[in-house]
């Protein structure tokens, strides 16, 4: 039997999502925290999963994770918040519940590949809006086309991915005011931009924000979260896979989170090393730099394709946006030795 005669025919136009191997690399096209934890943290880690009953199915809904999250993260009183096996599972979670037959879903483009890739997975229709030519919001545009579509799902991150840009606060706000469905703010890198819809969620009765503790520097334990109204949070606990947050990673980040302070001191870390490399990217002339609030910069070169390959020969890696995003590669600030090496290669390449 051929899969091609049974599979439906929008996932056999697809591509899986392209992740290249990083053997002997120097990493920088996933926006990774780049430091390790110091050691003595790594052996007390040790200790804790070592206690950890893996014979036994996790908490089906983590009530001490949960509970450790909302004081740690500041959620507000009377939200509640969701966990995911990383926030790639709570976007999915919430685009099977919303899919409703003909719903659509809104985002401003380009953006953060899985919100149209689970569109696809669930049926659901996905509208891009295009960015301005410097990536910055539309505001006007998004609201009038919401006018005619009328989203079901808004997807907006903030900061954006894969452009580092963070929108106006009052632009988001006139589009959650405007949008008949449920806005969905992705915060994947608030740590790096500093800003966050969290303390507004009382304001709105269709706004979610979802977070991730990958871009803080635990990417390996696969944990997000989503903080909402109680009433959202119990029909996207629905389609939650049961025990979708592994009694490792429960664990790793209790612990973590009464570690915050290391964590946050490798982002202050990362954001002074961003506004290194930021000048020595500029430096270069043929490279065009997008101001980034993340820990990542897009960048424009003459022949995105050459300059990628150029880059992999002397093993750094970055990601090849092009032809999605004409010529642009976007590279993730690493240590200041990896960003030294990334500056040396460019210029070599280009
Ligand atoms: N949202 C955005 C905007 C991202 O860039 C990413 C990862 N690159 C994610 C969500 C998913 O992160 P994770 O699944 O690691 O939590």
């Amino acid at each position: 039997m051929k899969p091609e005669q049974l599979v439906r025919p929008e996932i056999l136009a697809l591509k899986a999502y392209p992740v290249p191997s990083a053997d002997g690399m120097v990493k920088l096209d996933a926006m990774e925290n780049p430091y390790t934890l110091p050691e003595e943290l790594r052996r007390e880690l040790a200790a804790v999963l070592a206690r950890v009953e893996v014979n036994r199915y996790p908490a089906p809904s983590p009530q001490k994770l949960r509970e450790a999250i909302a004081r740690r993260m500041a959620v507000p009183k009377g939200m509640e918040v969701l966990l995911g096996n990383g926030s790639d599972e709570l976007i999915q979670m919430l685009i099977m519940a919303l899919a409703r037959p003909g719903a659509a879903m809104m985002f401003p483009s380009p953006t953060f590949v899985m919100y149209a890739m689970g569109a696809t997975f669930n049926g659901m229709k996905a509208i891009p809006v295009p960015l301005r030519e410097d990536f910055s919001f539309d505001a006007d545009a998004f609201i009038a086309r919401m006018g005619k579509e009328n989203p079901a799902l808004v997807f907006i991150a903030y900061p954006n991915n894969p452009t580092g840009v963070v929108y106006p606060e009052e632009d988001l706000v006139r589009v959650i005011k405007a949008c008949k469905g449920l806005v969905v703010l992705d915060e994947a890198y608030h740590v790096f931009a500093g800003k966050s819809f969290l303390p507004r969620l009382v304001d709105f009765d269709n706004l979610v924000v979802i977070r991730t503790v990958s871009k803080l520097g635990l990417a390996g334990i696969r944990l997000g979260y989503l903080v909402g109204r109680p009433e959202w949070v119990a029909q996207l606990d629905k389609v939650r896979p049961p025990y979708n947050v592994s009694v490792l990673t429960q664990a790793a980040a209790l612990f973590m989170l009464e570690r915050l302070d290391v964590l946050e001191e490798q982002a202050a870390r990362i954001r002074d090393e961003r506004a290194v490399l930021g000048k020595g990217l500029s430096a270069l002339a043929q490279v065009r730099v997008f101001p980034s609030e993340a820990n990542f910069f897009l960048i424009r070169v003459a022949d995105a394709d050459r300059t990628y390959e150029a880059l992999k020969k002397q093993n750094v890696l970055v990601r090849n946006l092009n032809p999605g995003i004409k010529n642009c590669l976007r590279v993730t600030v690493g240590t200041p030795d990896e960003n030294r090496i990334l500056l040396a290669a460019l210029r070599e390449a280009l």
